[in-house]
């Protein structure tokens, strides 16, 4: 009977964790987006939309925690409709999509890696940015390092972002 129980214990936690990795190339001639925020620098970053590295990660944890797949499965880049397209549009979706799916976001903390620009004045205008576009409005962190010139962002050929989410069922009946 006590593994039962176990099994009865364990499904009764109402909360999922996710992560989420993304990394983009830099390249000239493009506008360097980050949480949203536009950032003067030389170059920008190489991919179909945006490619807010930043939010790309956010968006990965947030399907990951409701178990909900990944943004390749739910924004292709083979699909024209997503060229160029703001993410944090995208997130705003990946928001509504967990909302429907029964999950509200309890908190996300994030890390931008790269060697430059500077992303600390940016900081507060992109968790604006983020936490605006999530239903319930949750708690959003962002941290930025660098890898000690070590590596392809150490090098200045790009940009990673990591991030990890919370989030809670709002099934009432979630333990049933
Ligand atoms: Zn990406």
């Amino acid at each position: 009977m006590s593994s039962q129980n176990n099994i009865h214990h364990r499904s009764y936690i109402p909360f999922r964790i996710g992560q989420g990795f993304d990394a983009h190339r830099f390249i000239k001639g493009r506008s360097l987006i980050l949480g949203g925020v536009e950032i003067p620098f030389e170059m920008g970053l190489e991919g179909h939309s945006d490619a807010d590295v930043l939010v790309h990660a956010i968006m990965d944890a947030l399907l990951g925690a409701a178990g909900l797949g990944d943004i390749g499965r739910h924004f292709p880049p083979s699909d024209p409709a997503y060229k160029n397209i703001y993410s944090l549009d995208l997130l705003e979706r990946v928001s509504h999509l967990l909302s429907v799916n029964c999950w509200n976001i309890v908190n996300i903390d994030s890390i931008i890696i790269c060697e430059a620009p500077r992303i600390a004045p940016h900081m507060e205008s992109m968790r604006e940015n983020i936490r605006g576009r999530l239903s319930g409005l949750p708690d959003v962190s962002i941290k930025a390092t660098t890898t000690e010139k070590m590596g392809f962002t150490g090098r200045g050929e790009g940009v990673a972002a990591l991030a990890v989410a919370l989030i809670s069922s709002t099934k009432e009946d979630f333990h049933a």
